[in-house]
């Protein structure tokens, strides 16, 4: 085993998930800590290094670097596909990350190269997923600290859902509501609530299965967990996940909304964005925004439904759309393609966010002050919305019923809910617009978010300093 003597200046390696919503937060906190005066080094493939750079500050204002694995290819993926979001179907995503396993040997060598100038960094932050680095930062004697993308209630109430499983006792014994054991009293989910792997446990035939269970397990093993949130908004439920890493000596970290360190020489050039362009021309608050994020597969059937309900709706709208033919609207703009969502989400004529609920899009959406239209698709979603819509009330929900083909009237009538003068929206607005404010300051010198970042470089200082065992079990 290497020793931690050999590191020097403060330098921390960030390992993002080769997904936009994985990779996107991890940048603007690269962007944060560099402005910290700490030296960050992002581990990313060769497909995915553009984007990272184009997201990055230059580098005479940064010291970030680059380090580039090669992408292992698997026989069952596209050539081309390093990044989630270019999978033909999101049922791949276990042979994406059984593909992504072998960069370990990449990863040990670059670590070992690191080691060998006299350059380990004081920590590795590592997606959730990419479990196995745990055990090389165990064998140079570095911590491993987790990253998941989650919320602090979806995060706390996946681990509890599934140590516990309240809601197959419920099922049982026909209950609609149960509680999840370790969460605030008064908390009752439904069915509805649940991510979406869960609905249909114990199959025990998920594919994703043995990734999870192998990525939990390096979690547990880990140093600590920085989760993308802050104080003000999902205070409530802090100590209930302090609790559950406690138990395994992991520490925790609220540094969100990580979006708000985000460079503004990173802002996309309003010259040349025809979405920018088309808001400039819009009454305030007056635009809805239509988008299910960068991996959410929705049926050709249900995206023309989206469409005719928003024209239904008479609200202007841009819909980001991945099929390449829809009908022509009357009062919005469809987009294919990429959007600079946060840009869309900050100008001043967008007023509503229909959103599928991945927590970037929640997180960008309320630090900007607009509220949300919350139609969770997969994944922790269902949780997300839940936040949103019932804790916080800084939304309302599109009613999708059992899962079948949402009618354009459905959608109309949730559009109008939010967009209107009635209770339900305004209350939203207010909520969404107090909500941003207390995003900005918790992110501002002084506030929760940058308190927790100044604990979390004297913690990895005080590691590197230090600590002869970092991570939490025997070396592998
Ligand atoms: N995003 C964007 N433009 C697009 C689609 C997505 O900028 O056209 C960004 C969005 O701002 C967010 C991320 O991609 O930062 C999507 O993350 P989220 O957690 O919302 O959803 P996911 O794509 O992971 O389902």
């Amino acid at each position: 085993m290497e020793t931690s003597e050999k590191r020097s200046r403060d330098h921390v390696m960030i390992f993002p998930l080769m997904a936009k919503g994985h990779t996107i937060p991890l940048l603007h906190l690269s962007t944060a800590l560099s402005a910290r005066g700490v030296a960050v080094t992002v581990v990313t493939t060769p497909l995915n290094s553009s984007f990272i750079r184009q997201s990055l500050p230059p580098r005479p204002l940064s010291n970030i670097n680059l380090a580039v694995l090669p992408f292992p290819r698997h026989p069952s993926l596209p050539f081309d596909c390093e990044s989630t979001d270019h999978l033909p179907h999101h049922d791949q995503f276990p042979l994406f990350l059984q593909a992504a396993e072998s960069l370990r040997d990449p990863f040990r060598k670059l670590l070992h190269d690191l080691s060998e100038s006299n350059s380990l960094p004081h920590c590795v932050i590592s997606d959730y997923f990419l479990g196995w680095t745990v055990h090389e930062c165990r064998r140079f004697n570095i911590p491993r600290v987790v990253f998941h993308g989650f919320g602090v209630f979806s995060l706390l109430l996946c681990k509890r859902l599934v140590a516990t499983r309240p809601h197959l006792a419920a099922a049982a014994a026909g209950e609609e509501t149960f509680h999840v054991p370790g969460t605030p009293a008064g908390l009752r989910l439904s069915a509805d609530d649940l991510p979406c792997a869960l609905r249909n446990i114990p199959s025990g035939e998920d594919p994703l299965l043995p990734f999870v269970l192998k990525s939990t397990k390096a979690e547990l093993e880990s140093w600590g967990v920085l989760v993308n949130s802050f104080q003000e908004l999902e205070g409530e439920f802090v100590p209930y996940l302090e609790d559950f890493y406690r138990a395994s000596h992991a520490r925790t970290w609220l540094t969100g909304p990580l979006c708000l360190y985000h460079h503004p020489l990173n802002a996309i050039s309003r010259a040349t964005d025809p979405c920018l362009d088309w808001l400039d021309g819009r009454p305030p608050r007056s635009v809805v925004y239509v988008s299910f994020g960068s991996q959410a597969h929705v049926s050709e059937e249900q995206m023309e439904e989206v469409l005719q309900g928003l024209e239904m709706s008479g609200q202007d709208f841009i819909l980001v759309a991945k099929a390449a033919e829809m009908a022509r609207p009357t009062r919005g703009l469809v987009i294919h393609g990429w959007v600079p969502q946060r840009e869309v989400l900050l100008h001043p004529s967008t007023g509503g966010f229909l959103t599928h609920c991945g927590w970037n899009s929640v997180l960008e959406s309320l630090s900007a002050g607009v509220p949300i239209l919350a139609w969770p698709q997969t994944a922790e979603q269902p949780l997300n919305a839940r936040l949103v819509v019932r804790e916080l009330g800084a939304g309302v929900s599109v009613s999708s019923g059992h899962g079948g083909l949402v009618q354009r009237g459905e959608i109309c009538k949730s559009v109008k809910e939010l967009m209107g003068s009635g209770e339900k929206g305004r209350m939203a607005r207010k909520m969404a617009e107090d909500l941003g404010k207390m995003a900005v300051a918790a992110v501002n010198e002084g506030g929760s978010s940058d308190l927790g970042l100044t604990r979390f470089i004297e913690d990895i200082r005080r590691a590197a300093g230090g600590l002869s065992q970092v991570n939490n079990v025997g070396s592998q």
